[in-house]
């Protein structure tokens, strides 16, 4: 497995990934456009920053050059507007974040510039600095008894309350994605709106993602209803505030200070009015900049490449739609389960034109797997019927843009374990049914309506016939004229209800390979309707 570290990274970073058995890692920094496009393509996964830009034009340029491996993008970090998110899906490919690892860092940061702000910390020691030393200018507030309103409780938010908690502060929340009357075992209330909050807190801080709903969300109106005289702090993305609103709002005095750590352009203009601004103190986005954070953060984000690559789940997606890939080792039996299930249907089935897929999953040790089993038996179902790269990231979005029905059913927890996968194919149900039992094997308890108990794995033939005497006798003298042994036979049986006849299906699991010569045979054999040839591998 081959990974580029394509941003400046921790070294910790790469100590994680060259101690892990089978990886290669190359460090390529500062690559753009074509180059980078080039070297990705020559690896499964990556690690960035935010410097290095993966636009669409350059996962594209992946794509369309033949042998493009790239499977997974890891940002150390939070942010990933670097990263053309749309066309990554598109292509399969899972974003990954590492946004825990820089909580505690940019909680603290947050309150370091809350209490440099009530302080005059920085304006202070620019007097001294400049040989001065005026003690009146710079008579500040305390944070003891003051409110501060949270605006975003994620987990930032949430570790910035427990401080403010410490200092004796009031504290409440606004998040439209809380839905609770109060959080932290009711000591943070959290109001209705956004203006509630505005309204009565002395200090506010914001801690919301950066997206199209949160852009510009402190704007004029907002200012306007916040209390006289509040301080605001931002360190979370600059879009959130409408920075003309802000200078308008410290001109008049409802707004007393600000602290921002991110801006909405960065670095901010040259002339920008915040640079030097008398109630404004600035950092250059150093929210996350701790030595403990860099490192915890490259490791974190190149565990997350290593645990996806090698298919053991996925942490922190920005691209998985909610999925919980982190499966327990019973669930990815199951996964292992439907590929098998799956080759077998097809290799039962004439190809077809996919028109809709249903998984029925059921049992106790598939609960809050389910839709994850579900997903990768997807995935497994369009790559055989796909050129383009198919993964657990994109498998929703082809079926929906190929107009495949896709449902899953998620039966009873109690009870055995089962997993049911219907595919419609011109109009035709087929139907595969599995299940592991209490001996761990998987077996297959029905082929499109064929009865059996067979654990799938080796090298078989499938063929079905006419469900007359004679039939096994002839198979096997064909089989042992070819020198092929038979290492297990199962045998199905249904009625065909269009030709009125009884059809077998005889599964030989063989100890080889079956010749070209012997399938040609076979096929050409009295009574055979179909003849079909896999290797599904050991277990
Ligand atoms: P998080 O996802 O844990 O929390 C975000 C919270 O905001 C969620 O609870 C969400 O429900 C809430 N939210 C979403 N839309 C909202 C809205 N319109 N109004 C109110 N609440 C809303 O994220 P986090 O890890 O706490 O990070 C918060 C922010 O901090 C992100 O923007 C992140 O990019 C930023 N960040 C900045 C730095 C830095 O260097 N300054 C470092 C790390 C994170």
């Amino acid at each position: 497995m081959r990974i580029l570290i394509a941003d400046k990274l921790a070294p910790e970073g790469a100590a994680y990934l060259r101690d892990q058995d089978g990886i290669e890692v190359t460090i390529r920094t500062g690559l753009a456009g074509d180059d980078l496009a080039d070297a990705l393509r020559e690896h499964d996964g990556t690690v960035v920053r935010s410097a290095v830009q993966v636009t669409g034009p350059v996962l594209l340029r992946c794509a369309e050059t033949n042998g493009w491996r790239l499977k997974a993008i890891a940002r150390a970090g939070v942010g990933v507007d670097n990263i053309d998110l749309v066309t990554a899906t598109r292509l399969g490919i899972a974003v990954m974040n590492a946004a825990s690892a820089s909580t505690i860092t940019t909680a603290e940061h947050t309150f370091a510039l809350m209490i440099a702000l009530a302080r005059n910390i920085p304006w202070a020691h620019a007097a001294i600095a400049s040989g001065g030393w005026d003690r009146s200018r710079f008579v500040g507030s305390e944070l003891h008894g003051k409110t501060l309103g949270v605006i975003g409780l994620g987990r930032i938010g949430l570790t910035v309350a427990q401080r403010a908690m410490a200092f004796g502060m009031k504290v409440c929340a606004y998040d439209p994605l809380m839905n609770a009357e109060s959080a932290m075992e009711g000591q943070v209330p959290l109001l209705g709106s956004m203006q509630e909050l505005l309204a009565r807190s002395d200090f506010v801080s914001v801690h919301v993602p950066g997206t199209e709903a949160t852009a510009g969300m402190l704007d004029d109106a907002a200012f306007a209803a916040a209390k006289p005289g509040m301080r605001i702090i931002n360190a979370s993305r600059g879009s959130v505030i409408k920075e003309s609103a802000l200078l308008a709002a410290l001109a008049d005095g409802r707004c007393a200070g600000a602290a921002l750590d991110v801006y909405e352009q960065e670095p901010p203009a040259a002339d920008s009015p915040l640079r030097n601004h008398p109630k404004i103190l600035t950092t250059p986005h150093l929210g996350a900049s701790t030595t403990e954070a860099q490192e915890a953060v490259a490791v974190d984000a190149c565990r997350a490449l290593v645990t996806y690559l090698r298919g053991e789940g996925i942490i922190g997606a920005v691209n998985a739609a909610g999925l919980s890939l982190d499966l327990s080792d019973r669930q990815r039996s199951f996964v292992d389960l439907s590929a098998r299930m799956i080759a077998l249907l097809q290799a039962a089935v004439p190809p077809g034109r996919l028109g809709r897929v249903r998984f029925g999953i059921r049992g106790d040790g598939l609960v809050g797997g389910a839709e994850s089993v579900a997903r990768y038996a997807l995935v497994e179902l369009l790559r055989s019927h796909l050129d383009e790269p198919v993964s657990v990231i994109n498998a929703a979005l082809i079926a929906e843009q190929r107009h495949i029905e896709t449902e899953t059913v998620i039966g009873a927890e109690h009870g055995e374990d089962r997993l049911v996968i219907e595919i419609i194919q011109d109009g035709e149900t087929h139907r595969v049914e599995g299940a592991i039992y209490s001996d761990n094997l998987p077996r297959i308890t029905s082929l499109d309506g064929y009865a059996m108990d067979m654990v799938p794995a080796g090298a078989m033939v499938l063929l079905t016939n006419a469900d007359e005497p004679g039939r096994i006798g002839l198979v096997g003298r064909m089989f042992g004229e070819a020198r092929v042994n038979i290492a297990e036979m199962v045998i199905g049986r249904r009625k065909d209800p269009t030709a009125g006849k009884t059809i077998a299906m005889m599964i030989l699991k063989l100890d080889g390979a079956p010749t070209t010569a012997l399938l040609k045979s076979l096929r050409q054999g009295p009574g055979i309707l179909s003849v079909a040839s896999l290797d599904l591998g050991a277990l």
